[in-house]
């Protein structure tokens, strides 16, 4: 970390303070290198911070004397391609996300009766699909619109997934449901709206379970590693989490959110952990859903997740922005197109 004196102080005061930066830094076992400009001075601290940065970061921040404090290893440990040079796979059942394929996770937004469900998983697996969604436990705005079918949704999830040999993925809104929904799903996704219940993360980390992680409609980038970090530290060491960009608030009203597109190749430059892009949440629009799909591919996603439903009209969540399965099956087709044609794009060494 790099702390800037503030300019303003005189030399005497300037010393006295670098000393009592200097001794704070010995107590830690650290060491500080000066770097004296013509208007500045600048205390790099290096050593090893065993896990107290972020405390000592605001320490020295709160610090007389100091103008202020620059962090210079990021935060995201764990996450972090720094630590982990190479690519995570994460396994889900048998699908492996992040080793180079285009992984597509499809469904409907709700689980709504078994008949809707199977008729789905066959919809989606027949159209290439290879994990199957669904929700059981549904994040609404408004406590009186359909919050899903709980542990009879589940296990309708995973008897459609069995029928048609795809893994299922669904998400988890609360701590004490945490061993029932993994009970029965080969991966827990945490939406958007609970990016950051920390609560949650670390109990969903406890499972070892894959993590399918939504980035908040008002979280950046970094505030998305690091609730990946809470689920990673959590573990010993597996890596089973892949990120989801789903769309981010912004001030137009065509759409229901504004796709940040750049998070993808950001987010692969940042993080070794998997990448994938869900339209549907973050456009709302059917219409709009397999350009972004396709422009997604195109930016290097290693899946895409997109709600299907076979009635739309009669879906009790989301149906204006479901594709039918007709048009899921071309999508599929056409994202296996643009993903031959970039997949070497972002093959890393
Ligand atoms: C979902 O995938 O079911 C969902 C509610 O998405 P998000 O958390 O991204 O809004
Ligand atoms: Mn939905």
């Amino acid at each position: 970390m790099i702390i800037t004196l503030d300019p303003k102080l005189d030399s005497r005061c300037a010393i006295a303070r670098q000393e009592a930066i200097e001794a704070v830094a010995c107590e830690h076992g650290l060491k500080v290198h000066p770097v004296y400009g013509a208007n500045k001075t600048l205390l790099c601290i290096v050593g090893e911070f065993n896990g107290q940065y972020s405390t000592l970061l605001d320490n020295f921040q709160a610090m007389e004397g100091v103008e202020s404090v620059h962090q210079v290893m990021e935060p995201y440990k764990l996450a972090g391609r720094t630590s982990h040079p190479d690519n995570t796979i994460v396994e889900v059942g048998s699908v492996c996300i992040g080793n180079g394929s285009l992984t597509h996770i499809a469904g409907p937004c709700a689980v709504e009766s078994e008949q809707q469900i199977r008729d789905i998983a066959h919809a989606v697996h027949n159209a290439g699909g290879h994990i199957l969604r669904g929700g059981a436990f549904k994040p609404r705005t408004s406590p009186y619109s359909f919050q899903g079918l709980g542990e009879d949704g589940l296990k309708m999830l995973r008897d459609a997934g069995e029928e048609v040999g795809m893994p299922t993925v669904t998400e988890v809104l609360d701590t004490r449901d945490v061993p029932l929904v993994a009970e029965h799903a080969d991966m827990l996704q945490i939406g958007a709206r609970n990016m950051q219940n920390f609560g949650l993360l670390k109990e969903v980390g406890e499972t070892g379970m894959p993590v399918l992680l939504k980035r908040g409609m008002s979280a950046r980038i970094v505030d998305l590693l690091m609730s990946a970090e809470y689920v990673l530290s959590r573990r010993n060491g597996t890596s089973n989490v892949v990120l989801c960009e789903r769309g981010v608030t912004g001030f137009d009203t065509q759409t229901r959110n504004q796709i940040d597109m750049s998070a993808i190749p950001v987010l692969h430059n940042l993080t070794h952990l998997p990448v994938v892009l869900d339209p549907s949440h973050a456009v709302g629009v059917r219409e709009y859903i397999p350009s972004m799909a396709l422009a997604g591919v195109a930016a290097g996603a290693d899946g895409v997740h997109v709600e299907v439903h076979t009635h739309p009209e009669q879906a009790f969540s989301d149906g204006k922005q479901s594709l039918i399965p007709e048009q899921y099956a071309q999508l599929v087709e056409r994202m296996g197109v643009i993903h031959s044609a970039v997949r070497d794009l972002y093959v890393r060494h």
